[in-house]
């Protein structure tokens, strides 16, 4: 008998044991596997290295923030391009709010004076690094303006493990600025903490240690930042809500009533500056205090001391607060059989300054994609559902192009989109994917069609020999013994973010990289010359991109059922209850023995007299929650995936009609996982399975609502978000069991 769907483990030694390209493609029967692959096959002929390579070349030959006259002549080169590809496209426009730099000072008071330079160096080996009069100064987009003054405290990465550190120390940052380094959680994360804990002023540093010389030559010489290289960026309160801070949850168009600036919940109230080494060393070294714990230590020629002062800092900042406009290119490839069936990929175009590699390397590789794609079709290639293109503007700032573009448009979103495909940056190296559990199968299978530009076997074989390396001990024999790539989980930092945790769209994010480490990130030297030298010579990583996303697009627009595997998704639910099981368990644990060691003194007598030192306080022991109904929400999950693994042997028997339901319903099993409170304190977040952190920013929160009910020991609302997601489990669970009952005949 044929199958439609191979068991996952025959479909992984196939790809894997036989090192070459799996004749199985899920969701097709054999007769249309062999037509799909053809047509993959004339694709991948069709992606040019070199076309990429202009591409990088044009879009990033100017800098191109939001709002600026070069980001509007990208957008209309882009249109133009997919006009000329065979595309209906077009710009939608939205209009957000986009504060710039007017006044920037940070300078010592009183013994030593300095005051910052806050500026890069532009480099005669960087061709475009003197386009001094088209960039951005450095700063942190949606800081507040403020005019502080105050002793500095030393943080280091500002995250709340420093705070219960420096309040061991008995250092208290009220009233203080705060200098952190980056690193450790994403940069919004270190303002917010610092405000939460009194502070009224922040200052990023990029330190030697993670981005400078401590890793490699500088640039020119190497990739590795340079004393004046800095890192922009934005410090909206992402994990909150991402978008236009004014119009929360809905789309930002002409008319669209906006928030007044101060009731805009995502934006900071103190000022914050992200400066480089070179900037901030006389400050760190005007620094007395305790020497710092060794992990806090940086690579800077000086010894690290939390302060607070000796030094003060003077930190001036005034923004313009401007509405600018945003254009989104969206462009449509029609599909004959389901229209309303809409496979969306996308990524942004926008950039710091003149971002070749963020986010260019990912825009010109989906632009490569999307023009072979187009010539297929002129070809005669028939194309089931139809392809999205979205180049999407404002990113940096906080998603604002794709999550105002996607809250207009969520009702006609969450009825017919399949699947959201997105990528960012790119580079040399390793196949980095995350995504909706579902598209695991599927991100195997297409991972090991593709050749790694660099050794000869697929990303799939290169990506596990790099993890597995990686890996000590149990977890490297168990990678080796487990021939599926695991896919991550999403949290945040791209434009996946509004459709898989707003709206509920089956997501995938990747990229390349591993190889192209280098310390341009955000700053003016992330440019053509840098790129072309360091990042993706020869941009071959830019044809493995456009040959593995157009590989997602493609399937997902011409299977004849949509390749969601729902066991992948059933155990990955399994493997997280289990670890947040015995988190709690880890943690009561803990918790008595601490509370022994200070009940019986053992802090006080292990530390230095002669330096102050405060120790842990006593915590509430840790109760024994009730995690019965997301494990029996889970085994009743785990029957369903059965019945439908079942009913879909079958599947290449049934009509058409059959097929159409079959699809239609499938297309809404991620929005099940919605929940319509959404997730407590931000409920614009709405998937129960996958959110940023709120205290990691970028770093994903996997069944979030519980897992940091758990963190902040709120046994409360972590029992009232175990029934949550169970509920929503079982809702997910029901919905796949109509579905079988279609397969069924029912
Ligand atoms: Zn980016």
């Amino acid at each position: 008998m044929k199958k439609l769907f191979f068991p996952l483990a025959i479909v992984a030694i196939i790809c894997i044991s036989a090192g070459n390209p799996a004749k199985d493609y899920t969701g097709f029967n054999d007769a249309s596997a062999k037509t799909q692959r053809s047509w993959e096959d004339k694709f991948d002929s069709l992606l040019h290295a070199d076309e990429i390579g202009q591409f990088i070349k044009h879009l990033s030959a100017h800098p191109h923030h939001l709002g600026s006259a070069y980001d509007h002549e990208n957008a209309e080169y882009i249109l133009s391009k997919f006009k000329q590809w065979g595309y209906q496209a077009r710009i939608d426009t939205f209009y957000a709010l986009f504060p710039t730099p007017k006044l920037r000072v940070l300078e010592t008071v009183g013994q030593p004076q300095f005051r910052a330079a806050l500026k890069e160096t532009p480099l005669k080996e960087d061709a475009t690094s003197s386009q001094t009069s088209e960039q951005l100064p450095g700063y942190n987009c949606y800081s507040a303006d403020g005019d502080v003054t105050s002793e500095l405290v030393y943080v280091n990465w500002g995250v709340p493990a420093d705070y219960e550190e420096l309040a061991s120390l008995g250092v208290d940052v009220k009233g203080k600025i705060v200098i952190a380094r980056y690193g450790g959680s994403w940069r919004g994360i270190k303002p917010r903490l610092a405000q939460e804990h009194g502070a009224i002023g922040c200052i990023i540093y990029s330190d030697p240690k993670e981005d400078g010389y401590y890793q490699g030559d500088v640039y020119p010489t190497g990739a590795f930042k340079n004393e004046t290289g800095v890192q922009r960026g934005s410090v909206l309160d992402i994990p909150l809500y991402p978008g236009d801070p004014l119009t929360p949850g809905y789309g930002d168009t002409k008319n669209a009533k906006r928030l007044d600036k101060k009731d805009a919940t995502n934006l900071l109230k103190i000022p914050v500056l992200p400066i480089s080494y070179a900037d901030a060393k006389p400050f760190l070294q005007g620094l007395g205090g305790q020497v710092v714990p060794e992990n806090w230590r940086g690579a800077l020629p000086i010894t690290y001391h939390t302060g607070p002062g000796p030094v003060k800092a003077h930190l001036k900042l005034e923004f313009n607060w401007d509405i600018k406009p945003i254009y989104d290119v969206i462009a449509m490839m029609k599909g004959s059989d389901q229209p309303d069936e809409w496979v969306i990929r996308g990524n942004h175009y926008d950039a710091w300054v003149n971002g070749a590699n963020d986010p260019i390397s990912g825009q010109a590789a989906m632009l490569e994609e999307a023009q072979a794609v187009g010539q297929l079709v002129k070809q005669g290639m028939h194309l089931s559902r139809s392809i999205v293109y979205c180049a999407w503007d404002g990113e940096e700032e906080g998603l604002l192009g794709s999550t105002e573009w996607s809250e207009t448009n969520a009702a006609e979103l969450q009825n017919k989109a399949v699947a959201y495909i997105n990528s960012d940056v790119n580079g040399r190296g390793f196949l980095d994917i995350g995504g909706s559990h579902v598209l695991q199968t599927l991100s195997n299978e297409i991972a090991a069609d593709v050749k790694d530009p660099e050794m000869n076997v697929s990303i799939l074989e290169r990506k596990r020999a790099n993890e597995i390396i990686d890996a000590h001990g149990k977890e490297q024999k168990d990678l080796m013994a487990n021939n599926i790539m695991k896919i991550d989980a999403l949290g945040s930092g791209s434009d996946f973010s509004p459709f898989l945790q707003h709206l509920g769209i089956a997501s995938i994010n990747l990229g390349f990289g591993g190889e192209d480490n280098g310390g341009e990130y955000h700053s003016i030297f992330d440019s053509y010359d840098m790129y072309s030298r360091f990042k993706d010579p020869g941009f071959q990583y830019g044809v493995a991109l456009a040959k593995t996303a157009g590989r997602f697009t493609l399937r997902l627009a011409n299977a004849e059922v949509l390749p969601f595997n729902f066991h992948d998704f059933y155990k990955t639910l399994n493997e997280y209850t289990a670890e947040l099981i015995k988190s709690v368990d880890e943690m009561r644990s803990n918790t008595e023995t601490t509370n022994k060691l200070i009940k019986d003194k053992y802090y006080l007598l292990a530390a230095d007299p002669t330096k102050t030192y405060i120790p842990p306080v006593v915590k509430e022991p840790v109760p024994y929650l009730d995690f019965s109904h997301l494990q029996n929400a889970i085994a009743a999950l785990k029957t369903s995936v059965e019945q439908y693994r079942v009913a879909q042997d079958y599947t290449y028997t049934q009509p058409a009609s059959v097929i159409n339901k079959l699809n239609t319903m499938l297309c809404q099993t991620e929005r099940k996982l919605l929940s319509d409170k959404g997730l407590p304190v931000r409920p614009w977040y709405k998937h129960a399975i996958y959110a940023p952190g709120y205290y990691t920013g970028y770093g994903v929160k996997t069944m979030p609502g519980l897992r940091e009910a758990i963190e902040n020991r709120d046994w409360k609302l972590a029992q009232e978000q175990e029934i949550l997601i169970a509920k929503v489990i079982s809702d997910y669970a029901a919905n796949l069991d109509v579905a079988t009952g279609v397969l069924n005949g029912k």
